[in-house]
C-alpha cells in the first residue's frame, strides 16, 4: 500500500477536474488529480465538441448564455491549440418558425453575443451542403474543441507545477475525521494496489458521478440528473462551420465539424445510471432524420461511429421525477459541504458545460481558498496553457501539410488520421501506457473511417517493440481496443461502414486470427463482430 500526502485532492479528471488541478497548481497548491479511468473518459470525452458561443441558450437560459459568451472568449485566448475557429451559423430550416430569429437576435443583444444576420445566399456559399430551403441565417462565434488536447494540456500544465496526475485510480472511500474530509482511499485499476491519500482539502469534480463520491463522505442529497445524449460522427466534414438550427434547443439540431469528421447531436433523455448508456436503433434513425433538415442527403452519407454521454445536470428541483432534463439549468452547482452538511474540507462542483470548465474551476478553487483563509487569486484567465502560448488555433490541414513534407521519409501508420510512425512512437512514450485506447485519445489513432482496421495491427506491433510488452500483453491491448471500437460501430452498421466492418473482420479474424491469439481470456471479439455484422 502506498500513502501520499497533498494539500488538494481532486476527484474526477474531466474538463472540470483537470481545470481545477491547473488552477490550484497555478495558485501554488500541491495537487493530486485522480480519475477512475483515463482522463476525459467520462462525459468530457463523450461530448459534442462545441465551444458554445452562447447562442444555443440566449432565449431559454440567458445566464448560461452570458457565461458562454465570456468563457468562449477566454478559452479561445488561453487554450487556442485545442480550438478550431470554425465560426457558427444559426439557420432557420423549413421546419423552424422564422419569428424565432427575432427572439434569437434580442437574446443575443441581451447576452452580449455578437451576431449578424446574413443573406441566405451568403450562408449557402459558405456552406454549400446546407439545406437550400433555409430562410434566415445568423453568424456567431461557435468553435470546435479537441477535448483530449485541452484536458491533457491542463493536466500537463499542472504537472509541470508539481501536481501528481493519477489516471486509473478510482476513489473508493473518502476518509472522515469528525466533521471533516481528510483524504481518500484509491484503487489502482491497473495494478490492483491500494493508495491512501491524506489531503487537507478534497474537491469532488465527479460530474454525473458526483453524488456517488459525495455519498462516500456520508453526504446525501447531491442530486445529479443524468441526461443522456447520443452523437454520430460522419466520416468527413459535411460542413466547415458549426451549424445550429435556429429554434428552441431540440434533438439533432447541431452539426460540429471537428478535425477530420463532422458530428451531429444530440438527444436528451433521462437515464437510470451514468454508466448505463445504451444506444438504440430508434435514436440513430431519428438523429439521421434530424441531419436531413440541415444537410439534405445526410442519411446517405457514411455514418462512422455513434456514442452517448451523460450530462451532469444538477437537479435544482425544477425538474420533477420523470420530467424532461431539458428543464434543468445548464448552470453550475457549487456545494460547500461545510455550510450545507457540516462537513468541512470538502466541496462538490458539478453541472455546467465543457465550455465553462475554467469558470467552474475558478469558482471551486476560490471557495477552497476562502475556506482555508488564504489570499491566492486566480490567474487562469490570462495564463496560456502549454502549447497555446502563441495563440494559434488548431487547423484541420496541419497534419496534411506535415505529411507532404515527410512523404518519402516517414512511414504512415494511420492513414485516416495521418499519423506517422515517429509521432506515434513519441505519443506512446509520452503516455507510457500499454492501452491502445489511451493512445487513441491522445493522437486520434484509429478514429477515422477504418476504425482501426489498418492501423491497429501496426500500432500493436510498434507498442510491443517499444514497451517490450509480451506478445500476450500486446494481444490483450489490441483485443480491448477492438471491443471498445465495436461498441460504437454496431448500432450504425449500414452502407459503406458495414462493408468496412466486414473488411476489418477479415483482417482481424481472417489474417490475424485474433480469436486464438495468446493473451487474456478468449473474449471472442471477432466472432461477435462477424455474427452481428452479417
Ligand atoms: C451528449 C452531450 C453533449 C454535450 N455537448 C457539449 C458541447 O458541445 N459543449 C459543451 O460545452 N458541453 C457539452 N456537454 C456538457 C459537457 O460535456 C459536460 O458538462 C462536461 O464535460 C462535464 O465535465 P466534468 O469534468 O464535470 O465531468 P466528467 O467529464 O464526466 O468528469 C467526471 C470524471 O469523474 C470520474 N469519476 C467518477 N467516479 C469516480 C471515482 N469514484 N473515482 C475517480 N474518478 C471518478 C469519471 O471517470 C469522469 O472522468 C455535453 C454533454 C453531453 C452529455
Amino acid at each position: 500500500m502506498t500513502t501520499l500526502q497533498t494539500e488538494v485532492l481532486v476527484v474526477g479528471g474531466g474538463g472540470t477536474g483537470a481545470g481545477i488541478a491547473w488552477d490550484a497548481a497555478l495558485r501554488g497548491y500541491d495537487v493530486i488529480l485522480v480519475d477512475r479511468a483515463d482522463l476525459a473518459e467520462g462525459t468530457s470525452g463523450r461530448f459534442h465538441g462545441l465551444l458554445h458561443s452562447g447562442g444555443r441558450y440566449v432565449v431559454k437560459d440567458p445566464i448560461a448564455a452570458r457565461e458562454c459568451v465570456e468563457e468562449n472568449a477566454i478559452v479561445r485566448s488561453i487554450a487556442s491549440a485545442a480550438i478550431e475557429d470554425t465560426g457558427g451559423l444559426f439557420v432557420t430550416t423549413p421546419d423552424d418558425d422564422p419569428a424565432y430569429g427575432d427572439q434569437f437576435l434580442a437574446g443575443c443583444a441581451e447576452a452580449g453575443l455578437p451576431t449578424e444576420e446574413i443573406d441566405v445566399a451568403q450562408a449557402l456559399r459558405r456552406e454549400p451542403r446546407l439545406n437550400p430551403g433555409i430562410t434566415r441565417a445568423f453568424t456567431v462565434a461557435d468553435a470546435s474543441v479537441d477535448v483530449w488536447q485541452l484536458v491533457w494540456a491542463l493536466a500537463n500544465g499542472a504537472a509541470t507545477r508539481g501536481a501528481r496526475i493519477l489516471p486509473y485510480h478510482r476513489c473508493v472511500e473518502l476518509h472522515r475525521e469528525g466533521d471533516a474530509v481528510t483524504g481518500a482511499r484509491l484503487h489502482d485499476e491497473r495494478t490492483g494496489e491500494t493508495v491512501e491519500v491524506q489531503a487537507a482539502f478534497t474537491i469532488n469534480a465527479g460530474g454525473a458521478w458526483a453524488h456517488e463520491i459525495a455519498e462516500m463522505a456520508g453526504i446525501e442529497g447531491v442530486s445529479v440528473v443524468p441526461g443522456k445524449g447520443i452523437m454520430i460522427a460522419m466520416n468527413h466534414r459535411l460542413v466547415n462551420t458549426v451549424v445550429n438550427r435556429c429554434t428552441i434547443p431540440a434533438d439533432g439540431d447541431i452539426i460540429v465539424p471537428i478535425r477530420t469528421v463532422s458530428v451531429i447531436g444530440t438527444t436528451d433523455i433521462r437515464s437510470e445510471h451514468p454508466d448505463d448508456l445504451p444506444v438504440t436503433q430508434e435514436e440513430v434513425d431519428a438523429m439521421l432524420a434530424d441531419g436531413e433538415r440541415l444537410v439534405p442527403g445526410f442519411r446517405n452519407q457514411r455514418a462512422m461511429r455513434v456514442w452517448a454521454g451523460v450530462r451532469p445536470l444538477f437537479d435544482d428541483k425544477k425538474a420533477g421525477a420523470g420530467g424532461s432534463t431539458r428543464d434543468v439549468s445548464r448552470g453550475t452547482a457549487l456545494l460547500d459541504h461545510g455550510e450545507r452538511d457540516g462537513v468541512g474540507g470538502f466541496i462538490t462542483i458539478t453541472g455546467g458545460k465543457l465550455t465553462t470548465y475554467r469558470l467552474m474551476a475558478e469558482e471551486a478553487v476560490d471557495a477552497m481558498v476562502e475556506q482555508l483563509g488564504h489570499d491566492r487569486p486566480c490567474t487562469t484567465k490570462t495564463t496560456a496553457l502549454p502549447g497555446s502560448e502563441d495563440g494559434a488555433y488548431m487547423s484541420p490541414g496541419t497534419r496534411l501539410r506535415a505529411r507532404d513534407r515527410h512523404l518519402k521519409t516517414e512511414q504512415l501508420i494511420c492513414e485516416c488520421e495521418l499519423i506517422e510512425r515517429s509521432t506515434l512512437e513519441a505519443g506512446m512514450r509520452a503516455r507510457g501506457s500499454q492501452n491502445l485506447d489511451d493512445i487513441r485519445r491522445s493522437l486520434r489513432l484509429g478514429m477515422g473511417p477504418c476504425q482501426g482496421g489498418f492501423c491497429i495491427p501496426r500500432a500493436t506491433g510498434i507498442l510491443h517493440s517499444l514497451d517490450r510488452l509480451t506478445a500476450a500483453e500486446a494481444n490483450t491491448s489490441m483485443r480491448s481496443f477492438l471491443e471498445e471500437r465495436w461498441k460504437g460501430v454496431y448500432p450504425i452498421l449500414y452502407g459503406d461502414q458495414l462493408r468496412q466492418a466486414r473488411l476489418d473482420d477479415w483482417i482481424f479474424q481472417g489474417v490475424l486470427d485474433v480469436e486464438h491469439l495468446p493473451g487474456g481470456p478468449d473474449r471472442d471479439v471477432a466472432a461477435t463482430t462477424a455474427r452481428e455484422a452479417s
